[in-house]
């Protein structure tokens, strides 16, 4: 299975193609625009809790058989956020001060 790349932000819905640098996941693949991770969600997921790194780019070009964005494309079903935004704060501020590693 190769990791899912959705194609927009689960928050403000900003477009995050493919290639983009602004894309960023957390270990579930939730998937937020780098703007939004720093700003609005402290580094805490809205679904889960964990932390984000930025989105691996999958290469468009077949440098090896079988492995390239033509082979494995983008999804195309966007996702967005399925909590209300007063719970998502009372979910940041139990989990924000809480680095990472330590969650
Ligand atoms: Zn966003
Ligand atoms: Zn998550």
């Amino acid at each position: 299975m190769a990791l899912q790349l959705r194609p927009n932000c689960e928050f403000c819905d900003k477009d995050l193609p493919a290639n983009s640098t602004q894309a960023r996941i957390c270990s579930y693949e939730c998937t937020f625009c780098a703007d939004c991770v720093e700003s609005k969600l402290s580094n805490v997921c809205p679904n889960c809790g964990g932390g984000f790194v930025p989105r691996p780019i999958r290469p468009a070009r077949e440098w090896r058989p079988g492995v390239s964005l033509e082979n494995n494309p983008a999804s195309t079903k966007r996702v967005h956020l399925k909590y209300a935004l007063d719970d998502v704060a009372a979910h940041f501020a139990r989990i924000r001060d809480i680095p990472p590693e330590r969650r």
